[in-house]
């Protein structure tokens, strides 16, 4: 075995540390890679569990999450991490601005309220809501066009109530209520909320005195304002904690960067330095010629390469340390902040608002008809005012699908429920019931009338000047109407005269409106 105090021994020494740390550091340079992989992982799964909050949000989270799955520069993350910041903060403000103008319409109700002389009851519920109101609100929400409507209406039926204490009115609220309940008509909740909207429904649907309507709508807005409270809250500490987790992520890939580039740099003068020493030290072996020289000058030559090897383990150590708090930092907030987010959508998705609107032609649904026919059916029973219902089917509807495509049917159905729509009276209730087949209820209206609404409908439809590929087309429609009339009138049978009436205008020959 070579004795290890030799020139050559010692230099090959040295040759192994220097391998050595030459592994080191690229293991150092793999692991930072891998770590960086994980953190741009997580990012990515925040960015998802953001999505549908705000249209410019996700926007700018498609691009972020974009550059983190191709490994995007800092530079080019940078940009998007502050892009994404001030979306979230736009949004915020943009939802303040909301709920002020909520808070500032509610506060002037229940000042007016105030002076109005409610009972006991309506005086302690109206303290209530202004202890809900009194905290700042900052709140997503899309029940707050609803809750403005309600205010207004609010407002309107208490203004009626001071005048009748001018002029006594047998039904004062009877304006207010009935567009409450049309209102109501376009709104559902789950939960709480939608059975107090049920309720308040059937409620408005019977005659009513003015404190009895004031107590309900008390009741009703003291609900709604529970309900974008409660969602108030969580969507204001989940804002929040975003905005904290974005910033101390992009804090943490800032330092890292930073670090990463020093280590760098400093590293890159180490190796400089380590290759010169090594050189210089192979030159002396070379050229020696006196082992003592030679002595000198290697141990001169050790120093100088130890002491640039220490320097360069030190510096990987700390910046190895340094990676590792920042990473955990960021990932336990990660963490934390996606547990927020899961139970954020779990409340929402709790919340949610069904709608009873056909998306295509903008009518009312099948679901909506339903209900509204109930409770026609119910005021006709209790007030036997004429009750009337026509269903409507295009004729020959496949032959336009089939000649020119699902495209034009879709444009035809649009065209002609707007017409529809446009041909009866506002007070009527036209709804697309399915396929290329509408109903119209007339609350209120005699048979007769409502023949004369239809047969205009039908003429006007039956005008409208169609083109296609060029072809000039008529479309028409087939009506049966009928009216509630007997006491063993039900929802049930007089659809089912109407509609059997409208399969005799088919056989009739189509283009007509046949009565039951
Ligand atoms: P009739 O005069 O006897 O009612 O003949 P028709 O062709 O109108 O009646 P049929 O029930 O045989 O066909 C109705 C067609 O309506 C079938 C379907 O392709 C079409 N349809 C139903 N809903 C839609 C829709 O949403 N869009 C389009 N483009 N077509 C629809
Ligand atoms: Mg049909
Ligand atoms: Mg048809």
């Amino acid at each position: 075995m070579n004795n290890p105090n030799t020139a050559e021994a010692k230099i090959e020494q040295l040759s192994k540390r220097l391998q050595q740390s030459i592994q080191s550091r690229k293991q150092l340079e793999d692991s930072f890679q891998h770590d960086y992989n994980v953190l741009a992982e997580l990012i990515i799964k925040l960015t998802y569990a953001c999505a549908g909050m705000d249209h410019g949000l996700d926007n700018k989270l498609v691009k972020l999450r974009g550059l983190l799955q191709r490994n995007a520069g800092m530079a080019e993350l940078e940009q998007a991490i502050n892009d994404t910041q001030t979306v979230i903060e736009k949004h915020t403000l943009n939802v303040q601005r909301l709920l002020k103008q909520t808070s500032e319409q509610t506060q002037e109700t229940v000042a007016f309220l105030r002076q109005q002389s409610l009972q006991k009851a309506g005086r302690d519920r109206l303290a209530t809501i202004e202890n809900m109101l009194e905290s700042p609100s900052i709140a997503v929400t899309h029940y707050i066009p609803v809750m403005l409507e309600l205010l207004q209406l609010f407002t309107a039926s208490a203004h009626s109530l001071a005048d009748s204490h001018t002029k006594p009115q047998q039904n004062s609220a009877e304006v207010p209520s009935r567009q409450l309940l049309e209102l109501l008509n376009q709104v559902d909740f789950d939960g709480a909320t939608g059975q107090l909207i049920q309720r308040t429904k059937l409620q408005l649907n019977q005659a009513l005195d003015q404190q009895q309507f004031i107590e309900l709508m008390l009741q009703l807005i003291r609900q709604i304002v529970k309900t974008i409270n409660d969602e108030r809250q969580s969507a204001q500490s989940f804002l929040l904690e975003l905005n904290q987790t974005l910033t101390l992520v992009q804090g943490a890939l800032q330092n890292t960067l930073a670090s990463r580039t020093e280590f760098h740099d400093k590293s890159g003068v180490l190796n400089q330095q380590l290759q010169a020493d090594m050189k210089q030290l192979n030159d002396s072996v070379e050229t020696a010629t006196q082992l003592a020289e030679l002595k000198a000058q290697v141990s001169d030559h050790m120093q100088s390469i130890n002491a640039a090897l220490q320097q360069k383990f030190s510096l990987e150590r700390d910046e190895r340390r340094n990676f590792e708090r920042q990473y955990e930092k960021a990932s336990s907030r990660i963490k934390n902040l996606e547990r927020q987010v899961e139970q954020y959508k779990r409340q929402l998705a709790e919340q949610k608002f069904k709608s009873l609107q056909d998306p295509l032609t903008k009518l009312p649904n099948r679901a909506a008809f339903e209900e509204r026919f109930q409770l026609e059916f119910e005021r006709w029973t209790r007030y036997k005012e004429p009750l009337c219902i026509a269903v409507a089917d295009i004729d020959f509807f496949k032959r336009i699908n089939d000649s020119f495509g699902h495209v034009a049917g879709d444009k035809t159905l649009q065209v002609l429920a707007s017409m529809l729509r446009k041909s009866v009276k506002a007070s009527d209730f036209v709804c697309r019931y399915g396929g290329e087949e509408f109903v119209i209820i007339f609350p209120q209206t005699q048979l007769e009338q409502a023949i004369e609404r239809l047969e205009l409908a039908r003429e006007k439809i039956s005008n409208i000047p169609f083109k296609f590929k060029s072809e000039d087309i008529r479309i028409t429609v087939s009506v049966g109407v009928a009216q509630f009339s007997q006491d063993s009138d039900t929802v049930v049978t007089v659809f089912e005269a109407a509609d059997k009436a409208l399969y005799e205008a088919k056989r009739r020959g189509r283009d007509q409106i046949v009565t039951a």
